[in-house]
C-alpha cells in the first residue's frame, strides 16, 4: 500500500477536491500520511504591480486556513501545504521533496467531457516519478 499520498486540490472546485480527498482516504492505511496541497498561481508582473504588495501572502494564509478546515472536516489527521508557483511544477516539486509514493488528482475541472485530461493533470501524469491515480 501507499505510505505517503499527495492530494493536490483546486480551491475553485472544492466539491471535486473533497471527493478526491475521499478517494485518498480510501486508499490510505492508518499509518499512511496524506498531504493536502493547493498551489496559489503566480501572478504575472504586469498584473502584480496593480495589486497590493502582500496579495500572495494573504492568499497563502487564506488557502492554508481553508485546507486545514477541509482536513479537520475529514476526521483524519493530515498535513496541509499552501505553496505559490505554477501548479503542475509545484505539485511535482512537492511530490519529490516529500518523497510521496502516490499522487491522487482529479482528471479535469467539472463540466468538461469525460475523455478530457486537464492541463495540470496531464502534465502531472506525464512527468511524475511516482504513481498517479486520476479520479474521474
Ligand atoms: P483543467 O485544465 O480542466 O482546469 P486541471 O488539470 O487544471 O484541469 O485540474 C485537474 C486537477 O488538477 C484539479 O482538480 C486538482 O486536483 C489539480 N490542480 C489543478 N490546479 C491546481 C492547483 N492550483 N493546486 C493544486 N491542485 C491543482
Amino acid at each position: 500500500m501507499y505510505q505517503k499520498i499527495l492530494v493536490p486540490i483546486d480551491m475553485t472546485h472544492l466539491a471535486e477536491g473533497k471527493s478526491t480527498l475521499d478517494v485518498a482516504i480510501e486508499h490510505a492505511e492508518e499509518s499512511s500520511k496524506i498531504i493536502l496541497l493547493n498551489v496559489v498561481e503566480d501572478i504575472p508582473n504586469w498584473v502584480a504591480i496593480q495589486l497590493p504588495a502582500n496579495i500572495i501572502d494573504v492568499s497563502l494564509e487564506h488557502t492554508a486556513k481553508e485546507l486545514k478546515a477541509i482536513a479537520n472536516a475529514s476526521g483524519r489527521s493530515m498535513e496541509v501545504e499552501a505553496r505559490t508557483g505554477s501548479s503542475y511544477h509545484t505539485i511535482l516539486q512537492v511530490a519529490e521533496e516529500k518523497e510521496v509514493d502516490l499522487i491522487i488528482i482529479a482528471s479535469h475541472r467539472p463540466g468538461l467531457q469525460d475523455y478530457f485530461l486537464g492541463s495540470t493533470a496531464s502534465k502531472v501524469v506525464r512527468h511524475a516519478k511516482c504513481s498517479v491515480l486520476v479520479v474521474r
